[in-house]
């Protein structure tokens, strides 16, 4: 397949020749073919593959967070914005990239990425919408239509990898990245990428205006931006976060998003309290040195007037320390004032379940499970505890329910279903799981493998057979479009 609307020196956006989805509420599936004004076509179904095949390569370059609740709560956020936004209707995709660095990118389909660096370095939720917000628009705003006027040879899958490689900053080793590289090596692409500055004046005002629907303070994507540009002044361009290197921002830029803002009134929240356990959270659950995170957690939580959050990472610092004891105190007393907390209620279950008291964590995991019928985030983590505690067939039979949910159609919940098949179910079922595990991880071969050992099975029913040979007809043909080029 020739994507050959695509020129990778500006690649970051959408790909797809709308001239443009403002105001309209349509889904990638509702939308026409448009041509764009070099007469190339992109699809709404070549973009949904071309998205497809991008995560697949995001997933096979770079090692995503996989924590259940911080995953929800930033599809939650993501969500909650697009409903405001103007597409509403449109698919995207959130996900977490575990990277050090400020850095946060949009990549075809409406996959967005979210560096861990950057949900660490906000101070509180507008700041983070306010980034969201900011590459949601570049996607609705579809600011990669320019691209396509210089046309580049490329097959989807080489195309996928590369703009992967290239939002990711990455060159590894793995064959996607060396599929990149030489690429780049070819001398056909630009290895760079840039929005105009058009483009970014448009993404900060429609994000801002975005963040005031959705109610959410639109001053944060100012004030982040602008303690970005600050730290550079501090730093030195070395240092430079590697946001400000797709997205400069200049004082004009501030100055002007400031004024949009006020548009909106002050009035807006600016953070909210699952901002900051989640981010605690994810602080915690990456620190190396867990010694020096009790330490830090215990003077936080010992301030007057410390917020739940400070409590919650001292919980968190105690179970990573084996403390089970103390963590199981510190929960009880949260959920005591939040007795309906998700976060809190897997939190302690967890810790429950770590010290040995299977049956409390199992009834709290069931309990919660009840009170929000198939939540994602509690389903995966009943089904991980139904696995330690070596019940593989309520585990199997849990997901198996899950997995009718497309959301939930994730790498982690692929992998935990094998487990639990390789122990319950029939050997085929394994396979299978094992197949849709690496398939999502951009390991099309080992996918490919898994699927044939499945079919060798005598016990298949026609429907399972036929479902399974299905997949590997296009687990094969995705095979082959990247061995096109
Ligand atoms: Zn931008």
């Amino acid at each position: 397949m020739d994507f050959r609307w695509l020129n990778i020196a500006v690649v970051a956006v959408t790909l797809g020749s709308a001239p443009s989805l403002v105001n309209s509420e349509v889904s990638a599936s509702d939308l026409p073919d448009f041509g764009d004004s070099s007469g190339t076509l992109i699809s709404p179904v070549e973009e949904r593959e071309l998205g497809a095949a991008f995560m697949r390569s995001v997933r096979a370059q770079a090692t995503l967070i996989d924590d259940p609740d911080v995953n929800q709560y930033i599809r939650q956020l993501g969500g909650r914005l697009v409903s405001h936004s103007d597409a509403p209707n449109y698919p995207f995709t959130f996900f977490v990239v575990d990277d050090p660095t400020i850095n946060a990118f949009a990549g075809p389909g409406g996959y967005i990425g979210i560096h861990s660096g950057l949900i660490l370095a906000a101070r509180n939720e507008s700041e983070l919408a306010g980034v969201m917000a900011h590459e949601i628009a570049h996607v609705t705003q579809r600011h990669l239509l320019r691209a396509y006027e210089s046309a580049e040879k490329l097959s989807l899958p080489t195309a996928a990898a590369m703009i992967a490689a290239i939002l990711l900053g990455a060159a590894t080793s793995s064959d996607a990245g060396i599929a990149a590289a030489s690429a780049v090596q070819a001398g056909s692409i630009q290895y760079q990428l840039n929005f105009t500055r058009a483009n970014e004046h448009e993404a900060d005002r429609i994000g801002i205006q975005t963040l005031g629907r959705a109610n959410i303070d639109p001053f944060g994507m100012p004030s982040f931006f602008e303690r970005l540009h600050q730290s550079t002044r501090l730093y030195g361009t070395a240092n430079i976060p590697e946001f400000l290197s797709t997205h400069p921002v200049t004082t004009d830029r501030i100055a002007e998003s400031m004024q949009r803002a006020e548009q909106y009134g002050k009035d807006k929240p600016t953070d909210s309290l699952e901002f900051q356990l989640e981010r605690v959270r994810l602080k915690v659950l990456m620190a190396k040195d867990v010694r020096a995170l009790l330490e830090e957690f215990a003077t936080l939580a010992g301030k007057p007037g410390a917020g739940p959050e400070n409590r919650y990472g001292l919980a968190l610092a105690h179970w990573r320390n084996g403390a089970f004891d103390e963590a199981r105190k510190l929960l009880t007393g949260l959920l005591e004032n939040d007795p309906d907390r998700i976060l809190y209620r897997t939190t302690l279950a967890r810790v429950e379940l770590e010290n040995g008291q299977t049956e409390q964590a199992l009834e709290r995991y069931q309990n919660t499970l009840k009170l929000y019928p198939g939540d994602i985030t509690v389903g995966r983590h009943y089904a991980a505890a139904l696995l330690l505690a070596g019940r593989a067939e309520q585990a199997r039979d849990q997901l198996r329910e899950m997995l009718r949910n497309e959301a939930a159609r994730t790498p982690d919940v692929y992998e935990l279903w094998a487990r639990a098949a390789s122990v319950s179910g029939p050997a085929w079922e394994a396979n299978q799981a094992s197949a849709e595990f690496y398939f999502l991880k951009g390991n099309v071969q080992l996918a490919i493998e898994q699927l044939e050992q499945a079919l060798r099975h005598q016990d298949l029913s026609q429907y399972d057979e036929a479902r399974i040979q299905s997949r590997l007809t296009l687990f094969k043909q995705t095979l082959a479009d990247r061995q096109d080029k």
